[in-house]
């Protein structure tokens, strides 16, 4: 998308289809004709016929005049965010979030449910349908409204083909199609990813869109990172970027892992090993949620063992800032929402053996959304997927007047 024009300035350029032009309206960079004409070097007959399109298949609607300017007050363009809904669910191992959103990824109806992962796939997605279309009568919504899918699993997953790939805690599901299995259901992309992507995506989208470079760290049962680089989620070349988990912290050479090295970041400090750790000293707890609980309540061996895990993690931290150099790192996960003693921990060793150009502007912050970060990641995945400016151009180009983008 590069042009030039007579000063030889770059303009936004390109092929400007309907698509970037929704892409302006939705960001509100260019809000009426006038500045789409100017922001995209097109002739106003030109923008006056791809807003019509986009009028036409109520994605965009004109929402009043503007007051700034003398005159006529030109019309002001909006993005509709109730053009068709998204159907999401985030997967944990035993605990699990589905909603159905609006295309800004508002949540219209949501729900928060047990379901055992190990299940398999055919059971578990059974559920998830089940729920889905009691949410889309909860929110008023048809079948057919429905844009697209998204589902967050806890494990990797090979993105481009919705395939889980050995996730090592979902037995049955490995290389299962879920989006074959959703394509009899429903007439919409359906895009599958790994749980703490979609938590960073949607914690980046919220409150920290203007940051280039963050990660997002998840401390549940097991640990870890979703990294934002550039703006986009890096998934490696496998999908498996950010297993910071089973990076060794020095120093535990007597603690074995599930995955069979020693001294695991997830065996040292994830909510499963705090919580086997205190049933061994004779207090109760199951998982990383009771864990939480006991420090709540003030329980002083849970509270310890939260700020040790919080170091364990820094340590490890501080080697990703040097390496990554990222300006936010956001803490989430069930655990995390025991953030008071775990940031105390994770900023003492992060600060300390982080370089200091790495660490002068970095901040560590718990997360604003909690639990909702899955859901919320997972719509914003969809939305971006189903109107980015290309697949809008092609469904205007091949669709008729009126219908819906699919
Ligand atoms: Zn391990």
């Amino acid at each position: 998308m590069a042009k030039t024009d007579e000063n030889g300035d770059h303009r936004t350029a390109g092929p400007v289809g309907a698509g970037a032009m929704l892409h302006l309206i939705r960001d509100g960079e260019a809000v009426t004709r006038a500045e789409l004409a100017r922001r995209t070097g097109l002739a106003r007959s030109t923008v006056a016929q791809r807003v019509d399109a986009l009028i036409a298949r109520r994605l965009v609607y004109e929402a009043g005049g503007s007051e700034s300017t003398g005159g006529r007050p030109p019309t002001l363009l909006a993005f509709n965010h109730d053009a068709g809904v998204v159907l999401v669910a985030d997967l944990g191992a035993t605990h699990s979030r589905l909603a159905v959103s609006d295309l800004a990824a508002n949540p219209l109806a949501e729900l928060a449910e047990d379901v055992d992962i190990a299940l398999g796939p055919e059971r578990v997605l059974d559920w998830v349908h089940e729920r889905f279309v009691g949410l889309l009568e909860k929110a008023g919504r048809k079948q057919a409204d429905v844009r697209g899918v998204g589902v967050g699993v806890p494990g990797p997953v090979a993105f481009h083909t919705g395939q889980p790939v050995s996730p090592p805690i979902m037995p049955g599901w490995d290389g299962f199609s879920v989006p074959d299995w959703f394509a009899d259901r429903y007439d919409a992309p359906v895009l599958v990813d790994n749980d703490v992507n979609i938590m960073a995506l949607g914690e980046h989208f919220s409150h920290w869109r203007e940051t280039e470079h963050l990660l997002f760290i998840k401390i549940g049962t097991g640990i870890g990172c979703g990294i934002v680089a550039g703006g986009r989620i890096h998934r490696g070349a496998e999908g498996a970027a950010g297993d910071i988990g089973h990076i060794q912290v020095i120093g535990n050479e007597d603690v074995v892992c599930h995955c069979g090295n020693i001294g695991c970041l997830e065996a040292v400090a994830g909510g499963g090993a705090l919580a086997a750790r205190l049933s061994d000293e004779g207090v109760e707890a199951h998982n990383a949620r009771d864990v939480v609980k006991l420090v709540r309540a003030g329980d002083q061996a849970a509270t310890r063992m939260v700020r040790d895990a919080g170091r364990s993690l820094g340590e490890v931290l501080a080697s990703c800032v040097n390496f990554f150099n990222p300006r936010v790192i956001v803490i989430g996960g069930d655990l995390g929402a025991a953030h008071e003693q775990l940031l105390a921990g994770i900023r003492e060793r992060t600060f300390l053996r982080s370089l200091p150009l790495a660490t002068g502007t970095l901040r560590i912050v718990p997360s604003q959304l909690g639990d909702r970060a899955g859901v919320i990641g997972a719509a914003v995945l969809v939305i971006e997927h189903v109107l980015a400016p290309d697949v809008i151009d092609r469904a205007i180009e091949v669709g008729t007047a009126g219908a819906p983008v699919r």
